[in-house]
Protein backbone atom coordinates (compact mmCIF):
# COMPACT_ATOMS: atom_id res chain seq x y z
CA UNK A 1 0.00 0.00 0.00
CA UNK A 2 1.21 3.55 -0.69
CA UNK A 3 2.89 5.33 2.07
CA UNK A 4 1.24 8.83 1.87
CA UNK A 5 1.96 12.14 4.29
CA UNK A 6 -0.78 12.29 7.05
CA UNK A 7 -1.72 15.61 5.79
CA UNK A 8 -2.55 14.63 2.84
CA UNK A 9 -4.50 11.75 3.92
CA UNK A 10 -6.39 14.48 6.32
CA UNK A 11 -7.52 16.35 3.22
CA UNK A 12 -8.25 13.62 1.12
CA UNK A 13 -10.37 11.73 3.74
CA UNK A 14 -12.23 15.35 4.14
CA UNK A 15 -12.65 15.44 0.55
CA UNK A 16 -14.58 11.88 0.60
CA UNK A 17 -16.68 12.51 3.90
CA UNK A 18 -17.68 15.55 2.50
CA UNK A 19 -19.24 13.32 -0.23
CA UNK A 20 -20.93 10.90 1.71
CA UNK A 21 -22.83 13.69 3.47
CA UNK A 22 -20.77 13.74 6.87
CA UNK A 23 -19.35 17.32 7.14
CA UNK A 24 -21.33 19.42 5.17
CA UNK A 25 -21.68 22.98 6.25
CA UNK A 26 -18.10 23.13 7.56
CA UNK A 27 -19.37 20.11 10.25
CA UNK A 28 -17.19 17.47 11.21
CA UNK A 29 -14.09 16.89 11.30
CA UNK A 30 -10.64 14.32 11.30
CA UNK A 31 -7.17 13.34 12.79
CA UNK A 32 -4.86 11.04 12.22
CA UNK A 33 -2.14 9.84 14.76
CA UNK A 34 0.99 9.45 13.35
CA UNK A 35 3.57 8.01 16.37
CA UNK A 36 3.50 11.02 18.50
CA UNK A 37 2.54 13.49 16.45
CA UNK A 38 -1.80 13.72 15.33
CA UNK A 39 -2.67 15.80 12.25
CA UNK A 40 -6.06 17.37 12.23
CA UNK A 41 -8.46 19.46 9.92
CA UNK A 42 -8.81 22.59 11.17
CA UNK A 43 -12.52 23.88 12.07
CA UNK A 44 -15.25 25.96 10.59
CA UNK A 45 -13.85 25.85 6.81
CA UNK A 46 -15.25 23.89 3.66
CA UNK A 47 -13.71 20.19 4.29
CA UNK A 48 -13.92 19.26 0.98
CA UNK A 49 -11.08 22.18 -0.13
CA UNK A 50 -8.63 21.44 2.67
CA UNK A 51 -5.08 21.15 1.02
CA UNK A 52 -2.31 19.10 3.37
CA UNK A 53 -1.02 22.62 4.74
CA UNK A 54 -4.19 23.45 5.85
CA UNK A 55 -3.52 20.60 8.29
CA UNK A 56 -2.69 21.48 12.17
CA UNK A 57 0.08 19.00 13.96
CA UNK A 58 -0.39 18.28 17.32
CA UNK A 59 2.02 16.48 20.21
CA UNK A 60 0.08 14.02 22.74
CA UNK A 61 -0.33 16.16 25.62
CA UNK A 62 -2.17 18.16 22.87
CA UNK A 63 -0.65 21.17 22.10
CA UNK A 64 0.35 22.74 18.64
CA UNK A 65 3.45 21.91 16.98
CA UNK A 66 2.92 23.14 13.72
CA UNK A 67 0.14 25.32 12.58
CA UNK A 68 -0.77 26.21 9.15
CA UNK A 69 0.79 29.23 7.18
CA UNK A 70 -2.97 30.59 7.00
CA UNK A 71 -3.29 32.98 10.19
CA UNK A 72 -7.49 32.40 9.79
CA UNK A 73 -7.53 28.86 10.35
CA UNK A 74 -7.95 27.07 14.18
CA UNK A 75 -7.92 24.00 15.02
CA UNK A 76 -10.86 21.77 14.85
CA UNK A 77 -13.24 22.25 17.83
CA UNK A 78 -13.41 18.54 18.14
CA UNK A 79 -9.64 18.84 19.61
CA UNK A 80 -10.59 17.14 23.38
CA UNK A 81 -13.17 14.84 21.78
CA UNK A 82 -10.52 13.42 19.52
CA UNK A 83 -8.13 13.18 22.51
CA UNK A 84 -10.61 11.06 24.62
CA UNK A 85 -10.10 8.47 21.52
CA UNK A 86 -6.12 9.17 21.78
CA UNK A 87 -5.60 8.68 25.53
CA UNK A 88 -8.49 6.31 26.62
CA UNK A 89 -8.01 4.19 23.48
CA UNK A 90 -4.97 5.15 21.68
CA UNK A 91 -6.55 5.21 18.42
CA UNK A 92 -4.94 5.86 15.46
CA UNK A 93 -7.26 7.99 13.76
CA UNK A 94 -10.73 9.57 14.97
CA UNK A 95 -13.81 10.84 13.07
CA UNK A 96 -16.42 13.08 13.50
CA UNK A 97 -19.35 13.53 11.26
CA UNK A 98 -22.91 14.65 11.18
CA UNK A 99 -24.06 12.43 9.15
CA UNK A 100 -28.07 12.53 8.83
CA UNK A 101 -27.91 8.69 9.43
CA UNK A 102 -26.26 9.27 12.64
CA UNK A 103 -28.73 12.26 13.90
CA UNK A 104 -31.80 10.28 13.00
CA UNK A 105 -30.50 7.06 15.14
CA UNK A 106 -30.02 9.44 18.01
CA UNK A 107 -33.65 10.17 17.36
CA UNK A 108 -34.73 6.43 16.86
CA UNK A 109 -33.16 5.50 20.15
CA UNK A 110 -32.79 6.86 23.80
CA UNK A 111 -29.85 6.10 25.62
CA UNK A 112 -28.29 3.69 22.96
CA UNK A 113 -28.10 2.88 19.42
CA UNK A 114 -28.96 -1.02 19.06
CA UNK A 115 -29.05 -3.93 15.91
CA UNK A 116 -28.15 -7.47 15.51
CA UNK A 117 -28.41 -9.93 12.97
CA UNK A 118 -26.99 -7.99 10.33
CA UNK A 119 -23.72 -8.85 8.06
CA UNK A 120 -21.81 -5.70 8.15
CA UNK A 121 -21.73 -5.93 12.12
CA UNK A 122 -18.56 -7.47 11.30
CA UNK A 123 -16.70 -4.85 10.29
CA UNK A 124 -16.53 -3.72 14.27
CA UNK A 125 -13.98 -4.65 16.23
CA UNK A 126 -14.48 -8.01 18.40
CA UNK A 127 -17.92 -8.14 16.62
CA UNK A 128 -19.93 -11.18 15.05
CA UNK A 129 -22.86 -12.30 13.53
CA UNK A 130 -24.47 -13.39 17.51
CA UNK A 131 -23.06 -10.06 19.17
CA UNK A 132 -25.11 -7.14 19.35
CA UNK A 133 -24.54 -3.64 18.86
CA UNK A 134 -24.81 -1.10 20.80
CA UNK A 135 -23.76 2.57 20.44
CA UNK A 136 -24.24 4.94 23.45
CA UNK A 137 -25.90 8.25 22.89
CA UNK A 138 -24.86 11.62 24.57
CA UNK A 139 -27.13 14.70 25.08
CA UNK A 140 -25.67 17.41 23.27
CA UNK A 141 -24.16 20.61 24.65
CA UNK A 142 -24.38 24.48 23.27
CA UNK A 143 -20.64 24.24 22.64
CA UNK A 144 -18.98 20.93 21.36
CA UNK A 145 -16.55 20.81 23.79
CA UNK A 146 -18.45 20.64 26.89
CA UNK A 147 -19.09 17.10 25.12
CA UNK A 148 -15.78 15.63 26.32
CA UNK A 149 -16.75 14.65 29.78
CA UNK A 150 -19.69 13.17 28.98
CA UNK A 151 -17.93 10.96 26.33
CA UNK A 152 -15.09 10.38 27.98
CA UNK A 153 -17.97 8.57 30.70
CA UNK A 154 -19.45 6.70 27.76
CA UNK A 155 -16.41 5.15 26.86
CA UNK A 156 -15.56 3.86 30.05
CA UNK A 157 -18.91 2.40 30.47
CA UNK A 158 -19.00 0.61 26.81
CA UNK A 159 -15.19 -0.25 26.43
CA UNK A 160 -15.89 -2.72 23.66
CA UNK A 161 -17.36 -0.05 21.48
CA UNK A 162 -14.93 2.52 19.17
CA UNK A 163 -18.19 5.22 18.94
CA UNK A 164 -20.36 7.88 20.49
CA UNK A 165 -23.63 8.78 19.43
CA UNK A 166 -24.56 12.71 20.16
CA UNK A 167 -28.42 13.62 20.30
CA UNK A 168 -29.18 15.51 17.20
CA UNK A 169 -25.68 16.36 16.23
CA UNK A 170 -23.48 13.25 14.97
CA UNK A 171 -20.95 10.59 16.33
CA UNK A 172 -17.49 10.15 16.76
CA UNK A 173 -15.66 6.89 15.36
CA UNK A 174 -12.19 5.85 15.76
CA UNK A 175 -9.89 2.91 15.24
CA UNK A 176 -6.39 1.65 15.87
CA UNK A 177 -5.34 2.97 12.08
CA UNK A 178 -6.86 5.52 9.76
CA UNK A 179 -7.89 2.51 7.92
CA UNK A 180 -10.12 1.20 10.77
CA UNK A 181 -10.91 3.92 11.99
CA UNK A 182 -12.90 4.90 8.50
CA UNK A 183 -13.99 1.35 8.08
CA UNK A 184 -15.82 1.04 10.88
CA UNK A 185 -17.58 4.86 10.57
CA UNK A 186 -18.68 3.31 6.87
CA UNK A 187 -20.33 0.64 8.66
CA UNK A 188 -21.71 2.34 11.56
CA UNK A 189 -23.09 4.67 9.27
CA UNK A 190 -24.33 2.16 7.00
CA UNK A 191 -26.06 0.26 10.53
CA UNK A 192 -27.66 3.72 11.29
CA UNK A 193 -29.24 4.06 8.25
CA UNK A 194 -29.97 0.32 7.77
CA UNK A 195 -31.77 0.33 10.82
CA UNK A 196 -34.21 3.59 9.90
CA UNK A 197 -35.01 1.74 7.02
CA UNK A 198 -35.96 -0.88 9.01
CA UNK A 199 -38.46 1.34 11.26
CA UNK A 200 -39.89 2.62 7.91
CA UNK A 201 -40.92 -1.08 6.94
CA UNK A 202 -42.01 -1.89 10.52
CA UNK A 203 -39.41 -4.02 11.88
CA UNK A 204 -37.34 -3.92 15.10
CA UNK A 205 -33.38 -3.75 13.76
CA UNK A 206 -32.91 -5.45 17.46
CA UNK A 207 -35.17 -8.49 16.75
CA UNK A 208 -33.97 -11.62 14.87
CA UNK A 209 -37.67 -12.89 14.27
CA UNK A 210 -37.88 -14.39 10.17
CA UNK A 211 -39.94 -12.35 7.97
CA UNK A 212 -43.54 -13.73 8.31
CA UNK A 213 -44.71 -12.38 4.63
ZN1 LIG B 1 -20.00 18.36 15.46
Amino acid sequence: MRTVDPRTLVAELCRQFYHLGWCTGTGGGMSIREGDRIYMAPSGVQKERIQPEDVFVLDRDGEVVERPADPTLRVSECLPLFYNAYRMRDAGAVLHSHSRHAVLATLLSTDAFRVRHLEMVKGLRAKGWHDRVAVPIIENTAHECDLTDRMAEAMRAQPDVDAVLVRRHGVYVWGPTWQKAKTQAEVYDWLFAMAADMRRCGLDPESTAEPNG
